[in-house]
């Protein structure tokens, strides 16, 4: 979801930006219309998340998938090796692109319970040698989320937040990069958000394309070529809806309140459950499974009657799967846990 009031807004400003006479799609990048828009997004991002003058945020194309190939070509800086902490699907993604350009160290795996728990820190084989430790805060399709940051010494800290940025207060200053496709909870796809600390910018991998360099987008203000205007003008209207919705802690304060209400009516009853580990339970997307999987397709019909959509798990693990970003409003988890129990009554 986006928040409403953004798309009234953008909306009301589709065909004439601010008496400009153009929409921001007919704008040239380099103009001081789009120009202004561009700078404001960056400095509300930074703001939101009290990002330090030493990190660069960049708004880039190619989604969180590129940067499972650009933080390795960054990154490795004449090392051989990076580590990585498996945790779902996303993760082995990032592992098996990384593969192509250096030996990956699974330092830890929580395969063997089927993604359902966070292999404890003090379990990590971390290499000291190692050019960076590669994690996913928030594995979408499995629903399985770190509720603190892990404590990987002076290794720089690398993190897939694509579907957990803005969701909560973040110390940005313990990472060397942060990366996020918009899709999930910032805007639309076609942006992504690199936030890189200044230190790992400027040693690619011989053979890196241009537009996979850090370095270049950095010194050009990320706009090397034309960046998704767009998309970035969203984001910006996005990040100014949160910043009046009172910033990351009240998101937060919300957010928790979300799931923790679904997930307590998931487990007080007998008809749905979610596997995953309490302690490690997402914020954003919440799995579950009904008692007899036979109903899911009668459950997800008789809920989109009702204008609860996009509620089929992923295909890679099938039952449901509630996604509630920060655009979701709390009565649209309360309107999915009243179907659930109506359901329930009906179908137990
Ligand atoms: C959606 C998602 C991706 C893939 O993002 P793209 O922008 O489609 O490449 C990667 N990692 C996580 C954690 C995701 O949720």
């Amino acid at each position: 979801m986006l928040p409403e009031e953004v798309l009234e807004q953008a909306s009301a400003e589709m065909t004439d930006w601010r008496g400009t006479g153009m929409s921001v799609m007919e704008m040239s990048h380099r103009g001081k219309e789009f120009s202004s828009i561009a700078e404001r997004a960056e400095e509300d991002l930074r703001e939101l998340l009290s990002v330090p003058d030493n990190y660069r945020c960049l708004f880039l194309q190619g989604g969180a998938s590129s940067q499972f190939a650009m933080v390795p070509m960054n990154l490795l800086r004449g090392r051989e090796s990076a580590d990585y902490i498996n945790t779902g699907s996303w993760s082995k993604k990032a592992i098996a692109e990384a593969g192509r350009f250096c030996r990956v160290n699974v330092a830890a795996t929580s395969e063997a319970s089927n993604f359902t728990t966070i292999p404890p820190r003090e379990q990590w084989s971390l290499n000291p040698e190692a050019a960076y430790v590669h994690y996913t805060p928030n594995e979408t399709i499995g629903g399985v989320e770190f509720h603190g940051i892990p404590d990987v010494g002076d290794v720089p800290l690398v993190a897939d937040m694509s579907s957990t940025i803005l969701s909560r207060p973040l110390d940005v200053s313990k990472f060397g990069v942060i990366y996020a496709g918009a899709q999930k909870n910032i805007g639309p796809a076609g942006l992504t958000i690199v936030i890189v600390r200044d230190d790992l910018i400027g040693e690619v991998l011989p053979g890196t394309p241009t537009m996979f360099d850090y370095g270049v987008h950095a010194k050009a203000g990320s706009m090397y070529n034309t960046p998704p205007t767009y998309a970035w003008y969203i984001a910006g209207l996005v990040f100014a809806w949160i910043k009046q919705r009172g910033g990351l802690e009240a998101m937060a304060e919300v957010n928790k309140r979300k799931a923790d209400k679904l997930y307590r009516f998931i487990d007080g009853s007998d008809f749905y459950s979610n596997p995953v580990d309490p302690a490690c339970r997402s914020w954003m997307n919440v799995p579950f499974v009904l008692a007899d999987p036979g109903l899911d397709g009668r459950f997800l019909e008789l809920a989109r009657d009702a204008g609860l959509v996009n509620l089929k798990g992923h295909r890679s693990v099938g039952g449901m799967r509630a996604s509630i970003y920060n655009a979701m409003p709390e009565e649209g988890v309360d309107a999915l846990i009243g179907f659930m129990a109506e359901f329930e009554r009906r179908h137990a």
